[in-house]
């Protein structure tokens, strides 16, 4: 019941248990993170059972970085018997008390996690017949019940409340590419947009008619993002844009610098994906939002460095501190980044 457990882009454990620990330092401290490069997932051994429940719920309210899923423990099993994983499995369930809206078997995103998939859907089924039959299935619950495979002999049994916690298995919203969009970038955007805002910001925000600047556009699939929804852009890039995308006769392409652009008048959308130093990238959105150039941004910050996660914290820091009014920032690892992060920011 203290421990925590969270599913991760492979390659950026580290960094997930780093935020995992800043924010347990920030409440007392106490807790440990364990942690293997490549596993694709990080666990979180709290002090006890309060220090894991107050982590759980900051991380409702302001969900970490490089975690897709936080997961709260109930159990850990060592040695599930391959003939009958249920057998185990669902006495250990079965002595909490809670109902459960869902219940999924997942996985890692790392390669071993994937030679369990086939594994997870088989048990899936059994375990959702098995938690049937006992009366513990409610629609009306807010509880999701996770069984977290780490091995074909490991899980870990974990709770998530559905209000806050992601609504996809294992954290990754899976988006068909789009027919038409000039390059798989595209769905970092469409990811973006639909972890970073929720439906009814989504509605108020993206509305056709309204105007954005795309800083380093080509070939366009973040624009394309924002051309769907009837927004007209300013793609700014040296290189070709796609030329159906630009039939759309919404998107005016300008070739210059991305740096050192401003709009003729404040817009209602940022976005950029320029390839560069993540401090030099943040400390120009810091402009766009601190001279009300745009009225929100998105923008990637690349991590090819060493300290990503203190970079992380350098940029964002930096952002804050430059526009010097209150910000709504919201940063994740989104499952199309790779060594990056996607940041909304919107003055509050
Ligand atoms: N988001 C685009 C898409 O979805 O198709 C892909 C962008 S690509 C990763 C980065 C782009 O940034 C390149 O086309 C590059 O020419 C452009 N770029 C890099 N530095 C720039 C600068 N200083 N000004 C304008 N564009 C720049």
């Amino acid at each position: 019941r203290h421990r925590l457990l969270a599913w991760c882009r492979p390659g950026f454990e580290a960094e997930c248990a780093q935020e995992l620990s800043a924010l347990d330092s920030g409440f007392g401290g106490g807790g440990y993170a364990r942690a293997k490069p490549g596993e694709g997932f990080v666990e979180f051994v709290a002090l006890d059972a309060e220090a894991a429940g107050r982590i759980a719920a900051a991380v409702g309210r302001e969900p970490l970085i490089f975690a897709r899923q936080l997961m709260h423990g109930i159990g850990r099993i060592e040695a599930l018997p391959r003939e009958d994983r249920l057998s185990v499995l669902l006495p250990l369930i079965a002595e909490d008390p809670r109902r459960w809206a869902e219940a999924w078997v997942e996985s890692a995103d790392s390669d071993a996690g994937r030679e369990l998939s086939a594994l997870c859907r088989g048990l899936n089924g059994a375990l959702l017949g098995g938690l049937k039959r006992l009366g513990r299935i409610d629609r009306t619950s807010h509880d999701r019940l996770h069984v977290a495979l780490l091995s074909p002999t490991q899980a870990l049994v974990c709770a998530t409340d559905m209000r806050t916690a992601a609504p996809w298995p294992g954290g990754i919203p899976r988006l068909r590419f789009p027919r038409g969009a000039p390059s798989r970038s595209t769905l970092k955007l469409e990811e973006a947009f639909l972890v970073l805002l929720d439906a009814r910001e989504r509605e108020d925000w993206l509305q056709p008619g309204m105007r954005g600047v795309d800083l380093g556009a080509a070939p366009g699939g973040w624009t394309w993002q924002l051309v769907r929804r009837s927004i007209r852009v300013s793609a700014i890039d040296n290189g070709p844009m796609n030329a159906a995308l630009m039939e759309s006769g919404l998107v005016e392409h300008l070739r210059e610098d991305g740096f050192r652009y401003q709009p003729p008048k404040p817009v209602d959308w940022l976005v950029c994906d320029m390839v560069e130093q993540p401090r030099r990238v943040a400390a120009r959105m810091a402009e766009w939002l601190r001279q009300g150039w745009c009225r929100q941004a998105v923008f990637n910050l690349k991590l090819p460095m060493k300290k990503r996660y203190a970079e992380v914290q350098l940029c964002l820091g930096l952002l804050h501190e430059q526009v010097d009014a209150p910000l709504d920032v919201r940063a994740r690892q989104l499952y199309h980044d790779r060594e990056e992060i996607t940041v909304f920011a919107r003055r509050a």
